[in-house]
């Protein structure tokens, strides 16, 4: 019951978000954070409407994902990509990866690609806190690493993810998305093959509607929709 009354309340904030600038609330999916959650609550989710789910983990995608009723629905993989687990994730056949930012990881995962042969699309985390601790490329390395990613023949490269400062400051956030966005269109300019700039993932459960306003296409929300995680 909990699950759908957040879902609710979520969506209404994004068609406030929507309306405040002036887009339209079929442009922004939903992807419902479900890592510290069970099977049956993300089947929940997906019950009462919403279309995609994401994980960080992939040992604990492997043993929720069989459990889970996907049909049409979308899953996500928005953790830290280590090059040993990539036969491990293709195999539960992610929709989108969030989470590229290293350029030999990228050609383990096509190499498995080609072996498999299918393509993938993928989003290019950015660090746009500057916080060394962060994962995600650096911006004023982000054209080179669009290039030399855009070689790699089975990667399909949809658009820019990124954390943002983890702070209170919306002003912060803000300025975190935005430079999200201007890398977003400087790249979609240029251009470039086997590159789409069609995705801006960005905005989490305190941010989205920040997220929303200045452009993005993918929320990821966990604490909204299901409430706090126990790692316990
Ligand atoms: C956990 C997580 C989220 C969701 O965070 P909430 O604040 O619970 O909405 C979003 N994106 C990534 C990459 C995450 O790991």
């Amino acid at each position: 019951m909990m699950i759908k009354e957040n879902y609710e309340k979520i969506l209404s904030k994004i068609k406030e978000s929507c309306q405040r600038s002036q887009r339209s609330v079929d442009d922004v999916l939903l992807l419902a954070v479900s890592k510290t959650h069970s099977a049956d609550l993300i089947n929940e989710c997906l019950s009462v409407g919403v279309q995609a789910y994401g994980e960080n983990k992939i040992q604990e995608a492997e043993q929720k994902n069989p459990l889970i009723h996907r049909d049409g629905k979308q899953f996500h993989f928005i953790g830290h990509l280590q090059s040993n687990k990539i036969n491990k994730l293709l195999a539960l056949s992610p929709d989108l990866i969030h989470s590229i930012d290293s350029l030999s990881t990228a050609e383990k995962l096509n190499q498995a690609l080609i072996r498999l042969d299918r393509v993938q699309d993928i989003l290019i985390e950015v660090n746009t806190s500057g916080e060394v601790s962060k994962n995600g490329i650096d911006p004023v390395a982000l054209d080179n690493f669009v290039i030399a990613l855009s070689a790699l023949s089975h990667i399909h490269i949809k658009g820019l993810m990124t954390i943002g400062t983890l702070t209170e400051d919306r002003v912060e956030i803000r300025r975190c998305f935005r430079q999200l966005r201007d890398l977003f269109e400087g790249i979609k300019a240029k251009q470039i093959n086997h590159c789409e700039m069609k995705y801006l993932s960005m905005g989490m459960s305190g941010d989205f509607d920040i997220a929303i306003e200045e452009g993005s296409h993918i929320i990821r929300v966990g604490s909204l929709l299901f409430g706090h995680r126990d790692y316990t």
